[in-house]
């Protein structure tokens, strides 16, 4: 490679954002500065929130996810600072047991036997002869962890469904909320607008037992504006008790009619207590927002076939979930879920993050500031056409090698810059 080769590489990669499976889009463009027009080829990041498809991508969504949580807590970015003086909650519902699993206690001790599912009874073997309670200790990496004790008695298809209609059961406990809080007002069970909002934030995680749970943050405005003052009975407390409620009560109704319900775990903590509670959360949601279904590549995007799965995926208890998703698809029932497609989220078919409008700014928002900062500093003719796609990766294969390599060098850099903020010294400059 010759030395205009070797800038070209550099600049291509740079241009992507250090980006490592960029998108590859071609077009005629037209300099507006000379009116010369030629063909251009370009390269741009591929967006992917995945650590273990894009680490540079990846990185930029967790700031991204980071700054939308954050706002909305402490204001910024378009949101009033006032909303940090209103009722905050960051509330935890999860699914409910469909099979003992082998979970652990701080202390290593598995706790398998407080996840039985009602159907399992309560002996000490179930109908297969297998032990119902572990005596172990696990590590908190043992493969074992989230595992059934014993897979046929584990309900598959029940957890399956459960995730397929998570969103479901999330948007009627937010009206439930909403309707419980008219209530404590004396107002109608849809005049709550009228004197209030609840706004929220949630991300869904995937538990190691391969059931989906729900981090959220809830906040109450004032009606109209959301710097407006929520009225005097709306309080962190009133607000915990209609969360308390609904968690205890909602259903969604699935497609054959059966209830879907929260599990009787969840947690519901009041973020007006300690500023640290409001700079903890914003990364505890973020480090989700990156992560695939179970962190690896193999679940990171949709089968194409049963025999796929029987080949990817090592982990039967994971295995299992997907084989079922596939299968469940087949039966008329369930064919408007198209669990094929969500097969690899085990049956969710829901967004990773969602929010109601008026929480904080959004993705597009921020993504659209950075572009304009980008656009800034480019300091060549402005130039104008259209393009189209033209495919995925770089030319070169050893483009991707260096966009990681530069990822990782700027993160590095980032990371001392931060520590020597910490320690006082003289920072080291944050690009190389
Ligand atoms: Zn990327
Ligand atoms: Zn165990
Ligand atoms: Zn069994």
């Amino acid at each position: 490679m010759n030395a205009e080769e070797r800038v070209r590489l550099l600049r291509e990669v740079e241009l992507a954002g250090n980006c490592s499976n960029p998108i590859r889009i071609k077009g005629e463009m037209v300099n507006l500065a000379t009116g010369e027009v030629g063909v251009s080829s370009l390269h741009i990041s591929c967006k992917d929130r995945r650590t273990v498809i894009c680490p540079s991508c990846s990185y930029t969504y967790k700031a991204d996810a980071w700054i939308l949580v954050s706002t909305g807590l402490l204001g910024g970015k378009g949101t009033p600072e006032e909303v940090r003086t209103h009722p905050r909650l960051f509330v935890t519902l999860t699914a409910p047991p469909f099979g003992v699993v082998h979970t652990i206690t701080a202390r290593g001790t598995c706790v398998s036997t407080a996840r039985s599912a009602p159907h399992e009874g309560r002996g000490q073997t179930c109908r297969h002869g297998r032990s119902r309670i572990c005596r172990e200790r696990h590590l908190k990496d043992c493969l074992e962890l989230g595992r059934p004790l014993c897979s046929e008695c584990f309900d598959y298809e029940g957890a399956v469904l459960w995730n397929a209609h998570a969103s479901k059961l999330w948007n009627n406990t937010v009206q439930s909320i909403r309707r419980t809080l008219a209530d404590t007002g004396g107002l109608g069970q849809r005049n709550l607008k009228r004197v209030a909002q609840v706004h929220y934030l949630k991300v869904a995680e995937m538990q190691r037992r391969g059931l989906i749970h729900f981090h959220a943050i809830l906040r109450a405005d004032g009606a109209g504006s959301v710097d407006a003052e929520p009225p005097s009975w709306l309080t962190s407390e009133s607000l915990a008790l209609a969360v308390s409620r609904a968690a205890r009560t909602v259903s969604a109704v699935g497609l054959d009619g059966r209830a879907i319900r929260w599990g009787e775990r969840f947690t519901i903590q009041d973020l007006g207590h300690t500023e640290e509670d409001t700079t903890k959360v914003p990364s505890y949601v973020a480090k989700y927002a990156t992560k695939t279904t179970d962190g690896t590549k193999e679940l990171a995007r949709p089968f194409h076939s049963r025999r796929q799965i029987r080949h990817l995926i090592d982990d039967p208890h994971a295995q299992a979930l997907a084989l079922t998703a596939w299968d469940l698809d087949l039966c008329a029932t369930w064919a408007p879920l198209r669990l094929q497609d969500h097969a690899h989220a085990f049956g969710f078919t829901g967004q990773l993050i969602t929010k109601s409008r008026d929480y904080s700014t959004t993705f597009k928002a921020l993504r659209g500031a950075r572009a304009e900062f980008m656009s800034s500093r480019n300091l060549g003719d402005p130039l104008e056409g259209t393009f189209h796609y033209e495919g995925r990766g770089y030319d070169d294969p050893k483009a991707t090698q260096l966009a990681e390599l530069f990822f990782s060098m700027h993160r590095e850099l980032r990371m001392e810059g931060a520590e020597a903020r910490r320690r006082g010294a003289t920072p080291v400059p944050e690009s190389i």
